[in-house]
């Protein structure tokens, strides 16, 4: 079932996500040529722990790590490790989660590791514009799949594809909740938007096919034709007057732009 949220609730929410948005900032502030994905885990969990929450993806279905961190053609669920070590031009996504006071934060960003080549950046581009798309429909009297095919529409204008084998979520209590937002599908179908739902709206979109293979570590997903993808993702709420982004990426560009 679908639980929609009080004000409160909604407020709690909040707090996590702009959490989670202060996590990606300062690990924003790390990616560069030569640090590896276990130090960027390393430096967010010291954080999210001095802020007075817990790291929401360590331990969740058994994930090692704090943060999930997925370079070039890894899409999602790349597990940090001392022998990835970024290098110039490549882009990582990180994604991010939290729990306190009974609710989870979960958002994500695709950093550039120094100058990337301009058709990766065309596709960073695209996906976030894509996110905003999607955010645009999430309200009231609308359905999951006017959000899913805003993505799709957007991403695939550009000649990019869209990940079909996970989706954004509810988010809440738990980590995953219904209903599942797809980034592709039909307007029109799909569950009713409603007052108090919470939504993690997350595309994935990969610059060539959309093929995936999920690697034998047990998590990380990446493009069959290793060609680099991108992975925004934002926890918002459907209010009566319209979406409420709970995620703070202003705070992530300023933090890079330093
Ligand atoms: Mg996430
Ligand atoms: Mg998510």
């Amino acid at each position: 079932m679908i639980y929609l949220k009080t004000k409160e609730e909604v407020e709690l929410l909040r707090e996590n996500n702009l959490l989670v948005s202060a996590t990606l900032a300062e690990v924003g502030k790390h990616v560069k040529p030569g640090v590896t994905t276990l130090e960027l885990d390393r430096i967010a969990e010291e954080f999210i722990r001095s802020n007075g929450a817990v790291p929401g993806f360590l331990g969740y279905n058994g994930f090692p790590n704090t943060l999930c961190i997925s370079v070039n053609e890894q899409i999602v669920h790349g597990i940090p490790s001392a022998k990835l070590v970024l290098k110039e031009g490549d882009i990582v996504s990180v994604d991010c989660g939290t729990f306190m006071k009974g609710f989870y934060g979960d958002s994500a960003y695709t950093f550039k590791v120094g100058e990337v080549a301009p058709n990766v950046s065309e596709l960073l581009r695209v996906t976030k514009e894509a996110l905003h798309k999607g955010v645009e429909q999430a309200k009231v009297g609308n359905r999951i799949g006017d959000i899913a095919n805003a993505v799709q529409e957007h991403a695939e204008s550009y000649g990019f594809s869209v990940v079909r084998e996970l989706v954004g979520h509810g988010l809440g209590h738990k980590m995953h909740e219904e209903p599942e937002v797809p980034n592709y599908g039909a307007k029109g179908r799909g569950p009713l938007l409603k007052e108090g739902m919470v939504l993690c709206i997350e595309p994935m979109i990969n610059m060539g096919s959309r093929a995936v293979v999920f690697e034998k570590d047990g998590w990380t997903v990446r493009t069959r034709d290793r060609k680099p993808a991108a992975h925004f993702e934002y926890a918002v709420a459907v209010t009566k007057n319209g979406p409420d982004v709970l995620t703070d990426f202003s705070i992530i560009e300023q933090a890079i732009k330093n």
